[in-house]
């Protein structure tokens, strides 16, 4: 299927996971009140996924707005500025975070800074009364992530954790697979995602501002995978992890892999690297047939097959668009998220169990 022919009717009809939990195509406009005025986002960090995805998305969007900015580098306020038409009283430095408290043209803060980073940002946006999109995953502890819900929900604000494929048509239809027994009972998954990381002085190499390795980074989508698709909760873990560049890989796993298992019997085999590229698909299998996405979780060219023969592409959207406008609608509407704080949680427990796993070798009780 051509990806510019994909129509806002088929994507309605595919999008059962977001809609399964609130009706997205039938969303109000506006603030209450205010007739055709989108809610303001302010994004947090200015690296890569802010620059070449959000920031591009936001000038799509039908409910939201790029209206502010947080950075702590003062070339890139100049330079956002200009580009965007920022005025200086929405751009902020991560001290200054809070003063939004008084700014009415900022809604939403999406945070966008390294993993250990995102707790931070997201209390002081929370205390500013702003509601907050953060970045997956969530934080690099259990603690960090209760403290995150905590503020939100003292703030009276919604949380959101920003998993775009949650609104991605082609994993949609994967889950809408699994979920109508097309071929009976799942009975398997198969889902990794690596590739091979690169300056060995980035921050997503340090324990201290990623949490770990390629699991908390790219693992995670695996995770997701097996549990958007099933619909259930894993009750054990087991875990391997290895490093066979010590030089690089000094402070977090280079490779790991986990097997988890699934109150209906239902298994699932992951993996995640650091250290070799073509592994970025899942691949679900039912008692009588199968379907995979392969690539499944890239921002474009996502498609796959179906044990039917049948080819799985419904083509593509933005899904970072599609992310913030269903958090304005959801904020617009009085509504939960469907990728709740709760949710980022869920993953960011599991991961950590899956650490435990690998350390001591050992099955984790999930239950
Ligand atoms: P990046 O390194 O390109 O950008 C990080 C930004 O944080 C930079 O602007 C940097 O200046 C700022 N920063 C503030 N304090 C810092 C510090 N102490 N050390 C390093 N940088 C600091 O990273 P990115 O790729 O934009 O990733 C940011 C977040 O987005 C991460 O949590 C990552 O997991 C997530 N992410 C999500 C997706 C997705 O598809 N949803 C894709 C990429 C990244």
């Amino acid at each position: 299927m051509n990806p510019a022919s994909f129509t806002r009717r088929q994507f309605c009809k595919t999008t059962t996971l977001a809609a399964a939990s609130l009706p997205f195509f039938n969303v109000p406009t506006a603030k209450a009140g205010q007739p055709g005025k989108k809610l303001g986002f302010a994004l947090v960090g200015l690296g890569s996924l802010s620059t070449n995805q959000i920031a591009p998305a936001l000038q799509t969007t039908q409910y939201c707005h790029l209206a502010g900015i947080v950075t702590g580098t003062p070339a890139k306020a100049v330079k956002w500025k200009q580009q965007y038409d920022i005025p200086d009283k929405n751009i902020y430095n991560y001290d200054t975070l809070e003063q939004m408290a008084d700014n009415p043209d900022i809604d939403v803060v999406y945070v966008v800074t390294p993993n250990a980073l995102h707790a931070e940002s997201t209390i002081k946006a929370a205390k500013a009364g702003k509601h907050v999109l953060c970045e997956k995953p969530m934080e690099i502890s259990v603690e960090k992530c209760e403290q995150m819900i905590a503020a939100c929900k003292q703030a009276g604000r919604q949380l959101a954790i920003g998993y775009r494929l949650h609104f991605e048509p082609n994993n949609l239809e994967c889950v809408r697979l699994a979920r109508s027994k097309m071929w009976g009972d799942l009975k398997m998954i198969d889902a990794g995602f690596g590739f091979p990381i690169g300056d060995p002085t980035q921050w997503r190499l340090k324990k201290s501002l990623a949490g770990g390795g390629c699991l908390m980074d790219v693992g995670i989508y695996a995770l997701q995978a097996t549990r958007y698709l099933s619909g259930e909760e894993p009750v054990s873990v087991s875990a391997i992890s290895t490093v066979t560049d010590p030089v690089k890989f000094k402070e977090v796993e280079e490779s790991i892999t986990w097997q988890l298992e699934f109150p209906s019997g239902l298994l699932a085999k992951c993996a995640a690297s650091y250290r070799f590229p073509g592994m970025e698909g899942f691949t679900a299998y039912a008692e009588s047939g199968w379907w995979k996405l392969d690539p499944a979780y890239g921002y474009s060219g996502i498609s796959g097959q179906r044990s039917d023969g049948q080819t799985i592409d419904l083509g593509h959207i933005d899904q970072f668009a599609a992310e913030m406008d269903n958090f304005a609608h959801c904020i617009i509407a009085n509504q939960p998220t469907s990728v709740s704080g709760e949710e980022g949680l869920r993953d960011v427990k599991i991961m950590m169990a899956i650490y435990e796993a690998a350390r001591t070798g050992k099955a984790i009780d999930l239950t």
